[in-house]
């Protein structure tokens, strides 16, 4: 690890970003209806587990069943829940250093926010770029 700090993305490369995890996000025609929510990737990135990846251990405080999750957190601007706290922290020391130090370069860019509790509120938010300074 060098000391070289994270450098937020360019802002056309942020608009471009956002914008796709923004969508990742939307599912608006089916939020009642679990036998469509098993093919839906905006609902299992928001926490819903289907049964299969329940019957195969799958552990909820890992974070959503879905790969990049905190970047698309970070990126679309939205709270990380309480229990994935955790699971967020350890994709900034992830062995997969490239998708860390994307993860990092997000944060410079947005910030972050956790939900402190299961409450909606408070909203703790770590503004970007000045209060965050990872190194990579
Ligand atoms: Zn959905």
């Amino acid at each position: 690890m060098s000391d070289k700090l994270a450098t937020a993305w360019a802002a056309t490369e942020a608009k471009q970003l956002r914008l796709i995890a923004l969508q990742l996000f939307r599912c608006d025609e089916h939020e009642q209806h679990d036998d469509y929510r098993d093919q839906c990737g905006a609902c299992v990135l928001k926490g819903y587990l289907s049964d299969s990846a329940k019957a195969d251990g799958y552990d909820e405080s890992e974070g959503p069943n879905y790969a990049g999750w905190a970047r698309c957190y970070v990126q679309a601007e939205r709270t990380v829940p309480f229990q994935w706290f955790g699971a967020f922290c350890d994709s900034l020391t992830s062995n997969n250093t490239a998708y860390a130090n994307a993860l990092k370069r997000d944060i410079a860019t947005w910030g972050v926010r956790f939900a402190v509790c299961d409450m909606e509120w408070p909203k703790p938010q770590i503004k970007a770029p000045h209060a965050t300074k990872w190194a990579v």
